[in-house]
Order: structure tokens, then sequence, then C-alpha cells
């Protein structure tokens, strides 16, 4: 398997579980916000030196990156 591919799905395990894609760490909530009418809870990673944001319909449920860092885990994607 190519590294970006292997990479790439260890960074979408980790976001199901609610934790950074890059670290690991669990993300705490940061946040609320409304998407599409629906409530979701803004978490971050911890880290002071990384501050990628994801939401999460439900507390410690699968996280969805926010969209400035979905390229994060597309990494076939970026030219
Ligand atoms: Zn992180």
């Amino acid at each position: 398997m190519a590294k970006a591919q292997q990479s790439a799905r260890e960074h979408t395990r980790r976001l199901s579980e609610g934790c950074c894609p890059i670290h690991g760490t669990p993300m705490p909530q940061i946040g609320n916000d409304v998407i599409d009418g629906q409530h979701v809870y803004v978490v971050g990673c911890p880290r002071k030196d990384c501050d990628v944001q994801a939401t999460e319909t439900e507390p410690y449920g699968p996280a969805t990156l926010r969209s400035e860092w979905v390229h994060l885990i597309q990494p076939t994607l970026v030219s």
C-alpha cells in the first residue's frame, strides 16, 4: 500500500474516534456551531502547535474535519 494512502486511512480511523488525525489525541469540545440546521459540537486538537478543528454531532463521536482541514485526509487531491 502506498504510504500516503496508508496515512490517509490512519487519519480517517483517528477521526472516527474523535481524535486529531495528525496526533491521535482526543479532541476536546471548544465550541458549538450549526451546520445545515443541525447543532454540532466543534472540537479541536489540544496541542498548542496544532489548530486542527472538526465537528461532531455527538460528544466524543465520529469527527468530521472542517473544510479548511479536509486536505489532511485527502492527500491525493493536493496537487
Ligand atoms: Zn493535532
